[in-house]
């Protein structure tokens, strides 16, 4: 284990917040009974508002930023850990409380950490991250709402970015119809790559939402909010569910309850940071199984440590296909 190691820094001085190179020793890093000697770590939409400090992830500073990570277990004294495990780690208060994965190294608790699966590297886990751990649970949610391939489409909205892209990968693979809603038409033949068979213009579910409108989507997997989520859920079949874990365009809701009681519709709430570890294990398990690993090279980019400025603007701008791993 190196005495000094690298990582980023997000500090606040009154109200200015600042993103810092910084190096330091395994007595700098924050409790735990695990330390994992990370490999890998992710850019997503919530690292970039953490770099860039538009929303207040960050609730301790300073912070080590980076809701991912993966790599090898250095030292524990955690009953499932050992030595040499590989590991992976979504969420679970990274980068908002406690250090997350642009370090070289990070303290955590093993009860966070799942096993990383044997049919995934820990570059290709990140290249899932997050994003895909979450495109799994929204999957997982329509499963258990009843949602089955045949039943009609499913559309898949802010479908170009992370959360979409694995997404629309998975539920093709499972035998969906999958309609991609995006805002940028030249990532058509992308989307289609994935398994999407038909694209609509992100215009088409972002217009003042009416309370019913005509039934389309047997399921929905929406990571936009507002307005889109609005328009979604009144244009679902009847007895038709959305998982909605995302909030691109916003953090409002303008629908009424007609849908849910005329319609026997579902809202179905995703949250990946506190989910509870056998859902979590599920879901990598699924994605083990589910997840067509070739798409996946598809849909990332690798960028080193030093790119994650810039990427975090380029994220909240909607400028990034598919998904990001960062190499430490
Ligand atoms: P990305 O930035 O990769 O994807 C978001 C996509 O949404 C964009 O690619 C774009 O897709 C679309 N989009 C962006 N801005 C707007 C807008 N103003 N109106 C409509 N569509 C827009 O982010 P992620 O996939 O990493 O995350 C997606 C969302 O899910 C984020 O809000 C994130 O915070 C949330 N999230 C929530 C989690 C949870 O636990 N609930 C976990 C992970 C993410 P296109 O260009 O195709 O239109």
């Amino acid at each position: 284990m190196k005495d000094r190691f690298k990582a980023i820094m997000i500090r606040k001085d009154g109200d200015k917040q600042s993103v810092e190179d910084t190096e330091l020793g395994l007595n700098d890093l924050m409790d735990g009974d695990v330390v994992v000697a990370v490999s890998h770590s992710t850019l997503n939409y919530k690292d970039g508002l953490a770099l860039t400090g538009r929303a207040p992830i960050v609730r301790k500073f300073p912070m080590i930023p980076g809701i991912d990570l993966a790599g090898t277990v250095e030292t524990s004294s955690h009953p499932d850990f050992k030595p040499g495990d590989k590991v992976l780690l979504n969420g679970y208060g990274l980068s908002e409380v406690h250090f997350g994965g642009y370090s070289e190294y990070a303290r955590v608790k093993g009860d966070w950490l799942v096993p990383l699966p044997k049919q995934f590297s820990p570059a290709e886990a990140m290249a899932i991250g997050t994003a895909g751990y979450t495109a799994m649970l929204c999957v997982l949610a329509l499963e258990d709402a009843g949602i089955k391939p045949g039943n009609g489409p499913i559309v898949v909205t802010g479908a170009a970015g992370g959360v979409g892209s694995v997404a629309i990968a998975l539920l093709a693979k499972l035998g969906h119809e999958v309609t991609a809603s995006t805002g940028r038409p030249e990532e058509e033949a992308y989307l289609k790559s994935l398994g999407a068979s038909a694209i609509i213009p992100r215009a088409e579910l972002s217009a003042e939402p009416r309370a019913l409108g005509k039934e389309r989507w047997a399921g929905a997997v929406d990571s936009v909010g507002s307005k889109t989520l609005a328009n979604v859920i009144s244009t679902l079949r009847y007895g038709g569910a959305v998982a909605a874990c995302g909030l691109a365009a916003g953090l409002d809701l303008p629908t009424s309850v007609a849908p849910f009681v005329l319609r026997n519709v579902s809202l179905l709430g995703i949250d990946s940071v506190q989910m509870h570890k056998p859902r979590r294990l599920q879901a990598w398990q699924r994605l083990a199984e589910d997840l067509d690993i070739t798409k996946l090279s598809a849909i990332t980019q690798t960028i080193p440590l030093s790119g994650v400025r810039q990427a975090a603007e380029d994220i909240l701008a909607g400028k990034i296909r598919g998904r990001l791993v960062v190499e430490i």
